[in-house]
């Protein structure tokens, strides 16, 4: 992609040139920061779990939590995981950071079980490549083991690129589903994958990607897409999840289409344990 790149800006000609690999070399400066900052930064404890709580579309009340890693690097400020992941993927520190993200976010769940406080289900994100790896169902195991969270109420959430490789990732959810666990399928609807290959596999929830949700009312195109989607969840016995909702018309409509679960800022942005402690109390009123 980069020698293309170089290719096309040649022939555009000089300051085409220029102006390319002036953006590489910023490209690859980012990349070294991140790189050289992502090793310190499991050292140095620059990691932290934010929890999004999710509804019941029915009554608006707490159904389950979301982990979300931030990273508060020293000098770059806050930096978003949309920016770390791809790189923690590419130089091979994913597993090392999930593995924390999902030792933290199990930890906390427990404290609040422990507590007497209401944790229906915690999802944690595991990227494509985490989970290919392979101790990885070796590793959700001692961490389930270690913290005592039920198996039950952990859901991972992975995208629906996993999905390409089909006969390994029904080897895969078949080995995690042993275990209890859940699996929701992230950012549904972005993909291509075939909805054959969605049967085939043992999978508990689908979640809406955002674009889609943030588009309704409006769009024509996303309202149709949504109904498919929860059609589909339905007819396969799946429970499905809008992510994204910020307006009340959004979450109307969702609701409208029997779509049972939302998340997003009209209920709560993600919170810090401290912050979210009051919204976990056995009989804590709706979100919105
Ligand atoms: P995701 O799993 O789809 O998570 C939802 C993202 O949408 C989060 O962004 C959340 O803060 C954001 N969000 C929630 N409600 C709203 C809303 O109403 N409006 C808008 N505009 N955004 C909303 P965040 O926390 O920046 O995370 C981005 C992505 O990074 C996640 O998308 C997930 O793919 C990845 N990620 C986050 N934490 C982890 C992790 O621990 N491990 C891995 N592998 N990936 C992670
Ligand atoms: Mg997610
Ligand atoms: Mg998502
Ligand atoms: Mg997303």
């Amino acid at each position: 992609a980069a020698s293309n790149a170089m290719r096309e800006a040649k022939r555009r000609g000089r300051n085409g040139y220029l102006f390319y690999s002036h953006r590489m070399a910023e490209q690859m400066r980012e990349r070294m920061v991140l790189e050289q900052g992502l090793l310190k930064a499991m050292e140095q404890q620059q990691f932290r779990v934010l929890y999004q709580p999710m509804a019941d579309l029915a009554n608006n009340r707490l159904s389950g939590l979301e982990a979300l890693l931030r990273w508060q690097h020293p000098s770059e400020g806050m930096i978003s995981p949309a920016r770390f992941i791809p790189v923690a993927e590419q130089c091979g520190l994913i597993e090392q950071i999930g593995e924390w993200v999902m030792r933290t976010a199990c930890q906390q769940g427990q404290r609040w079980l422990a507590q007497g406080l209401t944790v229906p289900r915690l999802s944690v994100n595991v990227s494509v490549r985490e989970m290919q790896s392979p101790d990885y169902v070796e590793r959700v195991t001692a961490i389930l083991a270690e913290t005592g969270f039920p198996a039950e109420r952990l859901e991972i959430e992975v995208t629906e690129s996993i999905i390409q490789s089909v006969d390994q990732s029904l080897r895969l959810f078949t080995r995690l589903k042993a275990l209890g666990v859940q699996i929701a399928i992230d950012d549904f609807g972005t993909g291509f994958s075939s909805l054959s290959l969605l049967k085939s596999l043992p999978i508990d929830r689908i979640k809406i990607d955002r674009t889609f949700v943030q588009a309704l009312p409006d769009d024509k195109h996303s309202r149709e897409l949504c109904r498919t989607i929860v059609h589909l969840a339905d007819s396969l016995g799946m429970a499905v999840t809008a992510e994204g909702i910020e307006t009340q018309s959004q979450r109307q409509f969702l609701q409208s289409l029997r779509c049972e679960e939302g998340q997003g800022y009209l209920f709560s942005h993600p919170l810090s344990k401290s912050h979210l402690a009051t919204k976990l109390t056995p009989h804590c009123s709706a979100l919105c």
